[in-house]
């Protein structure tokens, strides 16, 4: 399939290059990464994400090119969907993404429901970054500064510093060699852990408050509410990671829910919710996401649901007696 892609990636004109909603550091580096890559075989490319970029990746190199809007659909003749286990993870565009006439579809998740026309899925890879990587390797694209940042802090990100139960031999090779074209690790590491704003701590101290563990002592839940976000001043998209802190001894499943910002609100008090799951290694969570209509990895998933707050957490709650 990747000699399939390469000719087809040769062959286009325009294409749109995309990842899921509420960006990691995987999501923007692989974005970014092949974007950059494509510029060097003389691509025309968009470079989109529906959503705001997290002030911690705001330092990645081209991180500017990532738009909101994008070409009228039928300008591109290809999209490449990055880091999602569907089409929907790209958020209100991906029906009319649908009418692009290929779809390449990278991703590692393991719920990917093996949306588009051509795929790259390998779920034993760390980080969509590194199945980017062995692309741009197979194209034979030299890889500058640029791109080994990005490719480094995709990688450094979804295997939580290489402490997650995904980091492999390939994270430490690949970042080797990241290193050697020049990226700093130091630099990269200040970025992305040591440039919290002042409002993300207060919503840390707000989100530990709000931790709630059930009566078996094996799963964490913790709450943002919009309400928190406001107070403290912190933008959605500067969340990620929060959840980590939820992963206690003992615990098998942490939760975080947080209310989605988009203002739309459902009778009866009904409001959206992002829902991250994370485990110990000994639980499927991606089986539990996927139960709610979301999907992910193994120990970490996710899924958006709509719902009263004290249902959800309750439905949640209820998970534990499975543990
Ligand atoms: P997070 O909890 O950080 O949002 O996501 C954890 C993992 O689950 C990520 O790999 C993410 O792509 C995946 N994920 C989160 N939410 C959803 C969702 O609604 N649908 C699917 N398919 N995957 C999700
Ligand atoms: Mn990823």
């Amino acid at each position: 399939m990747t000699d399939q892609i390469i000719c087809h990636l040769k062959n286009s004109d325009h294409i749109l290059i995309t990842t899921h909603t509420n960006p990691d550091g995987d999501a923007i580096g692989s974005l970014i990464a092949m974007g950059l890559s494509l510029d060097k075989l003389n691509k025309k490319t968009t470079l989109y994400n529906e959503s705001s970029i997290p002030a911690v990746y705001r330092f990645l190199p081209s991180v500017d090119r990532i738009v909101k809007n994008i070409n009228p659909i039928n300008t591109y003749d290809t999209a490449i969907i990055l880091d999602c286990g569907d089409l929907q993870r790209i958020g209100t565009l991906s029906s009319i993404v649908q009418q692009i006439p290929v779809i390449i579809n990278i991703d590692h998740h393991i719920t990917n429901t093996r949306f588009g026309d051509l795929h790259l899925i390998d779920t034993s890879s760390c980080a969509a970054t590194e199945i980017v990587y062995r692309l741009i390797k197979k194209m034979a694209i030299p890889i500058n500064k640029a791109i080994a940042t990005s490719i480094y802090t995709g990688i450094l990100t979804d295997t939580g510093s290489f402490r997650f139960s995904n980091t492999n031999k390939a994270a430490f090779k690949i970042c080797d060699e990241m290193v050697a074209i020049g990226v700093d690790p130091y630099k990269v590491a200040q970025h992305v852990y040591g440039t919290y704003s002042l409002s993300r701590i207060k919503l840390l101290n707000l989100a530990l408050d709000s931790l709630e563990i059930s009566y078996n002592g094996k799963l964490s839940m913790m709450t943002l509410t919009q309400k928190m976000l406001d107070e403290t001043g912190t933008h959605p998209e500067d969340i990620d990671g929060l959840i980590n802190y939820a992963r206690i001894e003992d615990v098998k499943v942490a939760v975080l829910i947080q209310e989605n910002s988009n203002g739309k609100v459902a009778p009866e008090d009904r409001k959206l919710f992002h829902v991250s799951l994370r485990s110990d290694g000994t639980v499927d969570v991606a089986a539990i996401a996927y139960f709610f209509g979301g999907g992910g990895h193994f120990s970490a998933a996710g899924f958006s649901i709509e719902s009263t707050l004290s249902d959800l957490k309750h439905r949640i709650i209820q998970l534990s007696e499975i543990l």
